[in-house]
C-alpha cells in the first residue's frame, strides 16, 4: 500500500535519512524503531508530507505524494497524525475535542454524533464523553487524541512516541490498548518508538532504523532471534558481541578461541565479522544439554541475585568479558574459576 523508495533527506551537511527503501501493507503496523537522531522522525514527517525528500518517492497504491518535485500537502493524504504532545483543547469536553475535526470538514451534524460516539466506544470513553479532559488520567487522554485522529476515517495512522510521556505503568497498558485498537479496526499505521518493548508489541513488523538507514526489517521475533548486524543484536535486548574473523562459514577466529555459529550472514572467509549470543542463553559450569556447544573458560568478576535469575559477569581466559544470566539456584562466588559454554545454535555470525 505504501511505498518508499531511495528516500533521502539532508539538511546542508546533515544526512538526516540516508535512503530507505520500505514496503508497508495495507492493514499493516510499522514500528520504526531506533535511537535518538537515526531518522526516525524524518521518515514520519516526510510519509505526513510536512517535508520535502531530497530524493526519493513515497507512494500510496498508484498515487505518488511525495518526491523531490512535488509534496501532496498533509491535509490531502488521508492520513492523521498523533504526537507524544497530545494537544487536546482543556475547554473542550471529550466528545467536543473529537468532534471538531469533523466540524471543520463541514460534517453534518447528526453524522458527527453518531461517528463520535462509535470512536469514544472503540477506544472505551463512552462513558466520559462530558467530561473535560483535566478529570482525566494520562492514559485517558491519549485515547482522546486516538478517537480524534481515527474519527477523520484516516487510510494511515501516523504515531510519532504516543506513549513517552506517559509513565510506566500506563505506557504498559497503552501498548495493548493500541494494539487492541489495531485489531478493531484494522488501520494501517506507522509507529516510530525508541522502545524497543512498544514495537515487540505493538507492531506487526519492525524496521530497525541506524544513522539514517534501516538495518533490518521483520517481526519481532525475527529481528531478536535473527539479528543480521551487530547493531540490532545489541540494540534488541541484550548480547554478548565477540569481534573476530570468519574461518569458513560458521566458524569465527576470535581473540581467544575460535567460536561455532549459526551462519546466514553470507560473508566470505577472511571477512571481519561478530558472534553474538544472548545471555540467558549462556551455560555455566557445566555443558548444556540439546546439542553441541563452544567450551570456554573464565572466572567470576561479578554476581548478583535477581530472584528469576542469577546474573554473573565471566572474565574469559582472553581478558574478554561475557555476561551470562543463568537459573537463580546456580550460586557461585567471585573469583572463582568457571567453564563457560555457548550453545552453537544460540550464536549468531552478524555483519560488524
Ligand atoms: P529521531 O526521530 O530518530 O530521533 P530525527 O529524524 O529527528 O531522528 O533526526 C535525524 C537527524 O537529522 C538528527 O541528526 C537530527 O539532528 C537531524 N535533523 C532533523 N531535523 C533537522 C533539521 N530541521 N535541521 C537540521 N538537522 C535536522
Amino acid at each position: 500500500m505504501i511505498t518508499i523508495q531511495g528516500l533521502r533527506k539532508t539538511y546542508g551537511p546533515v544526512v538526516a535519512l540516508d535512503s530507505i527503501d520500505l514496503d508497508i501493507k495495507t492493514g499493516e503496523v510499522i514500528a520504526l524503531l531506533g535511537p535518538s537522531g537515526c531518522g526516525k522522525s524524518t521518515t514520519l514527517q516526510l510519509v505526513a508530507g510536512f517535508i520535502a525528500p531530497t530524493a526519493g518517492e513515497i507512494r500510496v497504491g498508484e498515487r505518488l505524494l511525495s518526491s523531490s518535485h512535488s509534496v501532496v500537502p498533509p491535509e490531502r493524504r488521508g492520513m492523521s497524525l498523533i504526537f507524544q504532545s497530545y494537544a487536546i483543547w482543556p475547554h473542550k469536553t471529550v466528545a467536543e475535542n473529537v468532534a471538531f475535526g469533523l466540524q471543520v470538514r463541514g460534517v453534518p451534524k447528526a453524522q458527527i454524533v453518531t461517528r463520535v460516539k462509535q470512536h469514544l466506544s472503540t477506544v472505551r470513553l463512552d462513558h466520559l464523553a462530558e467530561r473535560y479532559p483535566s478529570e482525566l488520567s494520562g492514559g485517558q487522554q491519549q485515547r482522546i487524541a486516538l478517537a480524534r485522529a481515527l474519527v477523520v476515517d484516516p487510510e494511515i495512522l501516523l504515531l510519532d512516541e504516543p506513549l513517552s510521556n506517559l509513565d510506566a505503568n500506563l505506557r504498559e497498558e497503552m501498548r495493548f490498548e493500541i494494539r487492541r485498537l489495531h485489531e478493531t479496526t484494522g488501520i494501517t499505521m506507522i509507529y516510530v518508538t525508541h522502545d524497543q518493548t512498544e514495537a515487540m508489541v505493538c507492531a506487526d513488523r519492525i524496521a530497525v532504523m541506524n544513522k539514517g538507514r534501516i538495518e533490518q526489517i521483520g517481526s519481532a521475533f525475527e529481528i531478536y532471534e535473527q539479528p543480521r548486524t551487530q547493531f540490532v543484536a545489541s540494540f534488541i535486548g541484550r548480547a554478548n558481541t565477540f569481534s573476530g574473523e570468519l574461518v569458513e562459514q560458521g566458524l569465527v577466529q576470535t581473540g581467544g578461541s575460535r567460536l561455532q555459529a549459526i551462519d546466514e550472514s553470507g560473508a566470505r572467509a577472511g571477512i571481519a565479522v561478530t558472534v553474538c549470543v544472548r545471555p540467558h542463553r549462556v551455560a555455566l559450569g557445566s555443558a548444556p544439554s540439546g546439542g553441541p556447544a563452544n567450551k570456554l573458560h573464565g572466572r567470576i568478576e561479578r554476581a548478583a541475585y535477581l530472584g528469576e535469575s542469577s546474573d554473573y559477569l565471566v572474565e574469559l581466559t582472553d581478558g574478554t568479558r561475557i555476561r551470562a544470566l543463568v537459573p537463580p539456584e546456580t550460586r557461585y562466588q567471585v573469583g572463582q574459576q568457571i567453564d563457560v559454554y555457548l550453545p552453537v545454535r544460540d550464536c549468531r555470525v552478524v555483519a560488524q
